[in-house]
């Protein structure tokens, strides 16, 4: 028989930062392991221009805070440092190289495929930030041993809220 957990909702979800990544490459097929940490943003372009001391402030949501336990939903700002600022995982080296090129290699140029391009990776950041919210509400509901179908409607619709951001997402 599994063991339910005696740690708190709020214990399990800081605990669940430790369990939310998740190595899969975004490129259609790729079943490399070799997920690297990649900027949404230039470090050396976009970031380095807003950067003082090194550092930027930016939102940070589903990593630091303890929504959805947190009344202010989990919004706050930190000053981050440039070199971690806007990063996520979520593709190969190889891919990684391969579709950002243009924009990582070569002096940035506002022209449609540099904004196609940072567009398209600034959306697959933030469906990976959707992923891992919604494999760390996973992850607690498993260690207290909660069933979907016993969840109270009003919970039912959130976790339904949050998984749709995910499919919506998805081509
Ligand atoms: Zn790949």
């Amino acid at each position: 028989m599994k063991r339910i957990s005696k740690k708190s909702a709020k214990q399990l979800w800081v605990e669940s930062i430790k369990h939310m990544e998740i190595f899969q490459c975004f490129y259609p097929g790729c079943e490399s392991g070799d997920i690297i940490k990649l900027h949404t943003l230039q470090n050396n372009g976009v970031i380095s221009q807003l950067a003082e001391d090194n550092q930027v402030c930016m939102p940070r949501t589903s990593r630091h805070s303890t929504y959805p336990m947190d009344k202010k939903r989990g919004i706050e700002l930190d000053m981050v440092g440039k070199n971690v600022a806007t990063t996520f995982k979520g593709f190969c080296k190889e891919h990684d190289d391969k579709l950002f090129a243009d924009i990582e290699k070569s002096k940035w140029r506002p022209d449609d495929k540099s904004a196609f391009l940072f567009t398209y990776r600034t959306v697959c950041s933030e469906l990976q930030n959707k992923q891992e919210f919604m494999k760390r509400i996973k992850y607690v509901m498993d260690k207290r041993g909660l069933i979907y179908d016993k969840l109270p409607g009003y919970v039912q619709e959130d976790y339904n809220s949050y998984e749709s951001a995910i499919t919506d997402l998805r081509p």
